[in-house]
């Protein structure tokens, strides 16, 4: 069994593996807790490596490429910079680590641009990605290429100001998409209501006395006054982004990935509801399509493991 690739998906709270045959078929996955710090995210990298192998009779000798993708900037010579979900990130040494510790090549880019890649491998050559979880992440590809920009950073839609003066951003800024749009934006959202004796109807009887979950939320929208009121907001700030991404870029499709996009068939209609009312002139450009990524909750480690074809071309 030669030229395996071996991919790798950093979340906040998940690391997520994919091992792939020479076809490019996913044959072992494997999802652990992500490590609290990164020195640790090397060695968990690799044991889920081994883990997968082992599911396949596999050796490390059969891994021909290993590739990861990190909630992080990483720049054009594929240091880390500005990583704020898993602290250490920051120049830290993990491509080096991982190029050392087997006979396979690695590289290493932005998680967002990983679960581009992965959509440019299921056959879309052209959108705008954005990455809905605990915050908000985007990616530009053009004619089957991630566009990097001057420093290798492009895409970082999040931190785009919305709002003057707005609410604070975890990345020091006050009135960035990611403080309206994110899935932490919405749970703090909910958690606010909630403290106002709203939304007591759908509290889980498991856990009395706690906010529902944001999912809760999402998915009874239809159903209740209050929630419609707060995923309405939430849904119009993102498509406040979308609008404005989409002004500047023209771009020929919107691919929705991350955590929140599991709930994507729920607050779809609001978005394009909102979106159609902030896209000017909506007419030329209310039918662009917007869609889920391809691969789910695969498609960061799925596009990790081909990302030899998009560095350093
Ligand atoms: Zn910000």
């Amino acid at each position: 069994m030669v030229g395996l690739r071996a991919g790798f998906d950093l979340g906040g709270t998940k690391l997520t593996g994919v091992l792939l045959d020479p076809d490019g078929e996913v044959i072992a996955r494997h999802t652990v807790p992500s490590p609290s710090h990164a020195n640790w995210v090397g060695s968990t990298v690799l044991d889920v490596l081994r883990r997968m192998l082992g599911e396949c009779g596999g050796a490390e000798s059969d891994v021909a490429f290993l590739g990861i993708g990190v909630p992080a900037l990483v720049s054009h010579d594929e240091r880390l910079h500005g990583a704020t979900h898993v602290s250490g990130m920051s120049g830290s040494s993990l491509l080096e680590e991982l190029r050392s510790a087997g006979p396979w090549s690695a590289h290493i880019d932005n998680d967002v641009n990983c679960s581009a890649i992965a959509a440019i491998h299921a056959g879309e050559s052209s959108f705008l990605l954005v990455s809905l979880g605990t915050g908000i992440g985007g990616a530009i590809v053009r004619d089957g290429r991630v566009e990097r920009g001057a420093r290798g950073f492009a895409g970082e839609i999040g931190h785009m100001i919305v709002v003057a003066g707005g609410e604070e951003c975890g990345c020091g800024k006050r009135g960035c998409l990611e403080a309206y749009a994110s899935g932490q934006a919405l749970t703090r959202r909910v958690e606010r209501e909630f403290a106002k004796g709203r939304l007591p109807e759908l509290v889980d009887p498991q856990r009395p006395g706690q906010a529902p979950a944001a999912k809760t939320v999402v998915e009874s929208w239809r159903k209740l006054a209050v929630a419609g009121e707060i995923v309405q907001d939430w849904a119009f700030f993102l498509a406040l982004g979308i609008a404005n991404l989409i002004e500047v870029g023209d771009h020929a499709k919107v691919l929705i990935g991350g955590g929140v996009s599991a709930s994507f068939d729920h607050f779809t209609e609001l978005l394009l509801e909102q979106y159609q009312q902030v896209m000017t002139p909506a007419r030329l450009r209310r039918d662009i399509p917007i869609e889920l990524v391809p691969y789910g909750p695969m498609a960061g480690a799925i596009g990790a493991a081909f990302l030899d074809a998009h560095r350093k071309a």
